[in-house]
């Protein structure tokens, strides 16, 4: 995948508090902390694209690793896995984002939206890997853009969770993949319950 950092764009230059692989750390709410990569930096740059892969970043559909997905980003997936996993991050599961991201072209992106003729946009989407570390929860986000996959967010997620016996997907918010049971125990998350009877 291509990993080219983009010059930063003094522009928009904010105090950095992190390491130099994020430009912008964010907390959307307690206990959950949003770092902006520098790798996709131009296409985060004004507070609308952000606002738009963070509603993005809430609709990506999580599959366990061994999941059969779609071509186009499964192989995709199937590049950045091993990289994450070399690079120290074992994912739980990887996620594909359900909503289109539309970009001028990298040689465009400088220039008003508006002004941009609509032949020279790329329909781009994100590609999620999401890992459990005790109770505290990992996601990389990746911008794919022709083909390309770069880092746009990496999140830190120390909200509360459930207490009580917890399958990992249940602790790593990824109740939709719950197989039910903890060595032999059933998961204790509120989401195995029956839904009460609307009266
Ligand atoms: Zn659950
Ligand atoms: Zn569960």
């Amino acid at each position: 995948m291509n990993s080219t950092p983009h010059p930063p764009d003094k522009e928009h230059t904010q105090p950095a508090d992190q390491t130099s692989d994020y430009w912008l750390t964010e907390y959307p709410e307690s206990g959950l902390e949003r770092n902006w990569a520098e790798l996709r930096r131009p296409y985060t740059a004004e507070m609308v694209d952000r606002k738009r892969i963070a509603a993005a970043i809430d609709n990506v559909r999580w599959h366990r690793l061994n999941a059969a997905v779609a071509i186009s980003p499964g192989l995709i997936l199937r590049a950045i896995i091993p990289e994450a996993q070399r690079a120290g991050f074992q994912p739980l599961a990887m996620g594909i984002g359900a909503d289109p991201i539309d970009y001028p072209e990298p040689h465009l992106l400088d220039q008003p939206r508006r002004e941009v003729h609509p032949d020279y946009f790329e329909t781009g989407y994100l590609l999620g890997l999401r890992r459990l570390v005790r109770r505290t929860v990992f996601s990389a986000y990746f911008l794919v853009l022709t083909d390309e996959a770069g880092l746009v967010v990496f999140d830190r997620d120390d909200r509360p969770i459930p207490e009580g016996l917890l399958t990992n997907a249940c602790a790593a918010r990824l109740h939709e993949l719950c197989k039910g049971t903890v060595d032999g125990s059933p998961c204790e998350c509120p989401c195995r319950q029956p839904e009460p009877k609307a009266s």
